[in-house]
């Protein structure tokens, strides 16, 4: 067992609705020791390709992938999310439906922040049906950019984004995959996954 996978059965919630709680060291209050080795983790498994930039989607992806920016020496870009009315003109976007909120995001990358020179490692902290994910390589596409790698700190093995990304073709690697989880009994199951 790795040490995400430690911290989450040691203080990951279950809720109702597939929905994992990690909001006591990943997204609320965080353990910038345990993103430190995030980053390290990632900049060791994707450290043999050429990465120019480090892309996420706000806002709890972003303090992962400084994490990771900071280890790879490169800049971190962040889609942000936007009302459809104050998009101007010199930006990429996409629309990504938010697994937690169950609304839809425009969500926008300045065309000055990414082009076709970048070589991009996508970062997030959850993969569940893999929206987010489907909308920053859209982005990537659009800019030209080449996506190197994506790199999950969570990933719900039993949720079909995994699955559907992997079929794509891209390195997707996560530090840990949750094959199973019951919020009756809180207990988890973690996919074998040692690299
Ligand atoms: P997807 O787009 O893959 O369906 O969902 C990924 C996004 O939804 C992530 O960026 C994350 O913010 C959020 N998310 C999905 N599942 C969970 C979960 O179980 N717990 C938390 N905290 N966030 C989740």
């Amino acid at each position: 067992m790795n040490f995400l996978e430690e911290r989450i059965l040691k203080d990951g919630v279950i809720r109702e609705g597939n929905v994992l709680k990690v909001d006591s060291f990943l997204n609320h209050q965080m353990d910038v020791s345990l993103l430190d080795k995030i980053g390290e983790e990632f900049h060791r498994r994707f450290s043999h390709k050429k990465i120019t930039k480090i892309l996420t989607i706000e806002a709890s992806g972003i303090a992962i992938a400084y994490a990771v920016a900071r280890c790879f020496g490169v800049p971190m870009v962040f889609a942000k999310k936007a009302k459809s009315i104050n998009i101007e003109g010199d930006v990429y976007t996409a629309e990504v439906e938010s697994f937690t909120h169950k609304n839809k995001n425009q969500v926008i990358v300045s065309k000055k922040f990414l082009n076709c020179d970048d070589h991009v490692l996508i970062i997030d902290d959850f993969l569940a049906n893999g929206c987010a994910l489907q909308g920053l390589i859209s982005i990537s596409e659009s800019a030209g950019a080449t996506v190197e790698g994506i790199g999950i700190a969570i990933e719900k093995g039993f949720q079909y984004g995994g699955k559907s990304i992997r079929n794509l073709g891209y390195d997707l690697q996560s530090l840990a995959i949750v094959e199973s989880m019951d919020h009756v009994s809180q207990s988890i199951c973690f996919r074998n996954n040692e690299i």
